[in-house]
């Protein structure tokens, strides 16, 4: 499912004397199965951004067009689920939204709010926790009784249980550490590819957006400031590293020392792991 957006602006509080003008002109096509990742300073708008892709927010000005449905300021779309079911939204520390008294019934409770059978979502709970790298056994625990990762694992197949051709991802690593870092970007690159989804991620990890995605938009002060393949993007470190923006090692390295000599390191120099 293609997602494209058009000349958006959104305006937090309009017509108060709290309006706040978050992102503008914002021009952007995603194309169905494409894994996207968006990258920029806090504040820089990336988390309104995404809450357009599922219509959570409407623009104050531009188009939305998620799939067949388009999205405007006064246009409304008639039904919303059809769009929630689509775009899942894996917001940042999503295991803070869990509730139920069994891990089966928490990954259950969003398809069958969407009319899905009992026993489908039963079918689609037990394919998922092994899908997320979690054993069987834990669909009879309480998420409560679990540790933070797999509750974070737990969300996530809550999210994917509504069957999403996309799926967006706002700093799905946050707060856990290496190991458990790579093992979640790991596992949802795997189901971006199983899956076919469209994959879109909000991060402040410039590895994870060079190790993982298509293509990366940049975002500054509410608008797009640049998008390529991570090669593109991180051959002009300098523009990053302006924005304050991380970049991974090996690109600032070679940054540094290009500067130091006034000339482009050789690619002999850049191959050497160490
Ligand atoms: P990011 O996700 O890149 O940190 P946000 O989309 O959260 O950026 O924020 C973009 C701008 O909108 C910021 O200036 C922020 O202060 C403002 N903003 C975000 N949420 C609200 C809100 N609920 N009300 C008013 N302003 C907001």
């Amino acid at each position: 499912m293609d997602i494209s957006l058009k000349q958006v602006e959104y305006r937090y509080s309009l017509g108060t004397p709290f309006e706040k003008l978050a992102i503008k002109d914002i021009d952007l096509e995603i194309p169905s199965q494409m894994y996207l990742a968006v990258i920029g300073h806090t504040g820089s708008g990336k988390s309104t951004l995404l809450q357009h892709l599922n219509a959570l927010l409407r623009p104050t000005s531009g188009e939305v067009k998620i799939g067949d449905t388009t999205v405007t300021s006064n246009k409304k779309p008639k039904g919303l689920k059809p769009i929630r079911q689509k775009v899942g939204i894996v917001f940042q520390f999503p295991e803070h939204q869990l509730f139920e008294e069994t891990v089966l019934k928490d990954i259950c409770y969003g398809p069958m709010n969407f009319g899905v059978s009992q026993e489908e979502a039963e079918k689609r709970a037990l394919k998922l926790i092994k899908q997320v790298g979690l054993p069987e056994s834990i669909l009879e625990k309480s998420p409560f009784d679990l540790s933070g990762g797999q509750m974070r694992r737990v969300a996530i197949a809550g999210v994917l249980a509504l069957n999403p051709d996309v799926i967006v991802l706002d700093e799905p690593t946050a707060g856990l550490d290496p190991r458990g870092r790579k093992e979640i970007m790991d596992m949802f690159y795997q189901l971006h590819k199983e899956k076919e989804l469209t994959t879109i991620l909000v991060t402040h990890s410039m590895e994870d957006a060079a190790s993982y995605a298509d293509e990366l938009v940049i975002m500054q002060k509410g608008r797009i400031k640049g998008r390529g393949k991570p090669v593109e993007i991180f051959s002009k470190p300098e523009e990053l590293l302006e924005l304050g923006l991380d970049v991974p090692d090996v690109v600032r390295f070679q940054y540094k020392y290009e500067k130091q000599l006034g000339r482009p390191l050789s690619k002999t120099c850049l191959s050497i792991d160490e």
